[in-house]
């Protein structure tokens, strides 16, 4: 049994990981600093890419939630586009809650209230070194992962850098019971020459509204000085015009714009995963999003390299895969506060971002950019890019298929955690992946709805390692690139 892998901060990032690792029968050690789960959500929306992610696990529990109205933060004309896309209305509460619930299952312990102070690495292993209730004590680990949020403790600790801008502008959100009822669930536009400022009602709470307000301009008070609900009514106040009245504020916070993205995702046995390796203003919902997905790339690449089937260098391709996108993640947002502000260059802008969007191509970039669906890892083998498939690449779509036991489909077959290898065609691609039995799903369709090709190769975090017709030499090129070298005694 290898040393555990041990996971720094139970937010979405490490629970998600510490899913992804316990059903790959990975030991893990999930340390969170927080001795109880919050009360409150600070996200709300949950994306498209996260929905399809979740269904990939058969976590797809959201229970009716609602949609968000639009991807019009910034952009206009995309107001009314592909509402099937939109962001689902799911808290951070019931994001935590889902996955919290699956460790537990997969027999992951927690350790709450037990803080990462100190991190030793070595070329074997990591050392962390741990304050928990009963005080400090050191914990021995075959990789750490920090997933500890904005300010990690890991990423400090190891010495990776975080450039970026501060913040040009101070937000202020929070839980409030508002007494003026014609606010309680928004006030209009959301728009002001000074800001923005917009009231939701809370889906956790509906006696509850999520209020918001955001200031053009970096003034506030200092992080040690607690927000109080005088200090929001009158920023709130300052933007709008509109005086709320609060009766009780459970929650409330303050944040910024400030952007980093970590100089790099590895050092050695270290990895940082979610806010810890990307910071960035909070309008496009993306941050919970890309942590999830930075998790679901890292865990089977992770898992496999513990499992001995595949080496070092497989766990580089976290950050050749993941960094690009924690660069794009954190660009979106500021592009779209340039559209909003300073309204006076910003309407010009607007207009010929709307007269943009009228194009289908220019909507499709936004919205796969807004929902992360149109993420495409390079799929590169022994130096050559592999045959063009429009799904190469991509996570694959829920196809429906029928397979001997009847009809499934993709995201079902994939909820094993393990990789994937579907075939229409003959044999032979069959015989080429024998050697990968026993870390790949080896299904035979009759057919695969919308795809005409003999073999679909699909890696655990869902992404199409190979699509074609399974009769050509990229296919155990693939093979060996995502899964490594075959069982002993079967080498190709
Ligand atoms: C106002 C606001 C609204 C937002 N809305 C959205 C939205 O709608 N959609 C969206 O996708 N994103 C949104 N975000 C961003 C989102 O909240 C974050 O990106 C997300 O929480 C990041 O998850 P994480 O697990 O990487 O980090 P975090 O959520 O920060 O979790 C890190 C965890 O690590 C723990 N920890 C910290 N230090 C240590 C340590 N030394 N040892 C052990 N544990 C430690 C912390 O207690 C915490 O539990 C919003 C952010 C803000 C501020």
């Amino acid at each position: 049994m290898p040393d555990p892998v041990i996971v720094a901060g139970a937010g979405p990032t490490g629970l998600m990981l510490a899913t992804e690792l316990g059903l790959a029968g990975v030991p893990v050690v999930l340390l969170e600093r927080r001795a109880t789960v919050p009360t409150w959500s600070q996200t709300f929306g949950f994306h498209l890419s996260s929905q399809q992610m979740f269904r990939q696990r058969g976590l797809d529990k959201f229970d009716g939630a609602g949609r968000f109205p639009s991807f019009d933060w910034g952009f206009p004309g995309l107001t009314n586009a592909e509402p099937e896309k939109f962001p689902i209305v799911f808290p951070q509460r019931r994001v935590e809650k889902l996955l919290a619930d699956r460790v537990a299952e997969l027999g992951v312990l927690t350790r709450r209230g037990h803080e990462v102070v100190g991190v030793e690495a070595d070329a074997e292993g990591v050392t962390v070194t741990v304050n928990g209730p009963d005080g400090e004590y050191s914990v021995r680990g075959s990789y750490l992962v920090g997933c500890d949020g904005g300010r990690s403790v890991v990423r400090k600790a190891v010495g990776i850098g975080f450039p970026g801008t501060e913040a040009t502008l101070s937000g202020r959100t929070g839980d409030v019971e508002i007494l003026n009822e014609e606010y309680r669930n928004g006030i209009g536009s959301p728009f002001f020459p000074t800001g923005l400022a917009a009231t939701v009602q809370n889906p956790d709470d509906p006696s509850l509204s999520r209020a918001t307000v955001v200031e053009f301009t970096a003034e506030r008070p200092p992080d040690e000085v607690p927000i109080t609900v005088e200090e929001f009514v009158a920023a709130f106040e300052r933007v709008s015009g509109i005086t709320l009245k609060v009766a009780n504020s459970p929650w409330l916070t303050r944040f910024g714009d400030a952007t980093r993205l970590a100089e790099r995702y590895r050092e050695g046995r270290v990895f940082l995963a979610g806010d810890s390796a990307h910071i960035h203003f909070a309008s496009a919902g993306q941050g919970l999003n890309t942590g999830i997905q930075d998790a679901v790339n890292l865990g089977w690449k992770l898992a496999s390299v513990l499992r001995g089937w595949a080496g070092d260098e497989l766990l580089d391709t976290y950050q050749q895969e993941r960094l690009p996108i924690g660069r794009e993640v954190t660009v979106y947002p500021q592009v779209q506060m340039s559209l909003l502000h300073p309204a006076d260059k910003a309407g010009p802008l607007r207009e010929f971002i709307a007269a943009l969007t009228q194009f289908e191509e220019v909507r499709r970039y936004l919205i796969d950019r807004a929902t992360g669906t149109g993420i495409r890892y390079p799929m590169v083998y022994d130096g050559d890019p592999a045959p063009e498939h429009p799904l190469l690449g991509l996570r694959v779509p829920d196809l429906p298929l029928v397979t001997e036991d009847g009809p499934t489909s993709l995201a079902v077959l994939l909820q094993s955690g393990h990789g994937l290898l579907v075939l229409t065609g003959d044999g032979t691609a069959a015989e080429v992946a024998a050697p990968w039995r026993d870390r790949l799903t080896l299904v035979r369709a009759t057919s695969i709805e919308g795809f005409e090709d003999g073999a679909l190769l699909v890696r655990p975090d869902g992404y199409v390692a190979y699509a074609g017709s399974g009769a050509d030499d990229v296919l155990p090129a693939a093979l060996l690139t995502w899964f490594g070298q075959p069982a002993a005694g079967r080498a190709v």
